[in-house]
């Protein structure tokens, strides 16, 4: 990109756009470039990848944030989440019980400011859970966040199985400390029967820990497991997670009459 940018830097004055700079720079930017990739329009760019700002005398490129939208998209559908993440969307979120309308409502609160903490929701499997951490992380994936998505289960047998090779353990946890935004799906799910060890709790405190201490670092947890169940396992995981998450957090009861509470 550097050199990209040190090529397309020129002074104002080589142009000679009959109109101020600003209207110059908003044409060049509403300039058709390439086809709609990943099935992604861009309004802002149309799919140059870069847009102009006048910036100190001077037309200055920068990267648009459809090139992290795209990797993101790309990142989904070799994964094979695509589908998943165009299917759950707060539109199709069916509320019918008043439990639904809280959760739902907690999740889109969460969406609108996401760098104001974590969201955290647990209630059994089926409850719409799952559905309401894509919502929000398709909005935030289209808005241009960097989101890391990986289902606990699949992701913790990796990196524990890796624990003794430092440099494979790094590739897999240290992408979950630095992401923008990371959405763990099933956090401490275990096979049935079984509780999380404590090689799992090591790792969840690590990466959460992690990201706790380190400021605008949000984090999506949907888990079967409440926040009590949680302290019971590991009283400072679930500390954290409750303070980060106290103004967006759901947990939804055991039906019949499902509930939900706001922690
Ligand atoms: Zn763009």
């Amino acid at each position: 990109m550097q050199e990209t940018l040190t090529r397309l830097t020129f002074p104002l004055s080589t142009t000679s756009a009959p109109c101020s700079e600003e209207e110059f720079v908003a044409r060049f930017n509403q300039r058709p470039g390439k086809e709609a990739r990943m099935g992604y329009d861009c309004p802002l760019c149309r799919n140059k990848e870069f847009v102009l700002r006048v910036e100190n005398g001077f037309h200055r490129p920068y990267a648009c944030r459809c090139v992290t939208i795209r990797q993101n998209l790309t990142r989904l559908r070799n994964r094979g989440l695509l589908e998943l993440y165009e299917r759950c969307t707060f539109e199709n979120y069916h509320v019918t019980e008043e439990w639904q309308r809280g959760a739902r409502d907690c999740a889109l609160s969460f969406q609108k400011s996401p760098l104001d903490g974590w969201f955290f929701i647990s209630g059994p499997s089926g409850c719409g859970k799952t559905h309401l951490c894509t919502a929000i992380a398709s909005q935030l994936i289209l808005s241009g966040h960097d989101v890391q998505i990986h289902r606990w289960v699949e992701w913790a047998a990796q990196a524990k199985a890796a624990v003794t090779d430092s440099g494979a353990y790094a590739a897999l946890v240290q992408p979950l400390k630095d992401c923008e935004v990371l959405y763990l799906d099933d956090f401490l799910k275990v096979q049935h029967g079984t509780r999380p060890t404590a090689a799992d709790i090591r790792l969840a405190f690590e990466v959460l820990d992690t990201r706790y201490n380190t400021p605008d670092k949000p984090v999506l947890l949907s888990s079967e497991l409440s926040l009590r169940q949680i302290a019971a396992l590991d009283e400072a995981l679930a500390g954290r997670i409750a303070e980060r998450s106290r103004n967006h957090a759901v947990q939804i009861g055991s039906a019949p009459g499902r509930n939900y509470r706001f922690k």
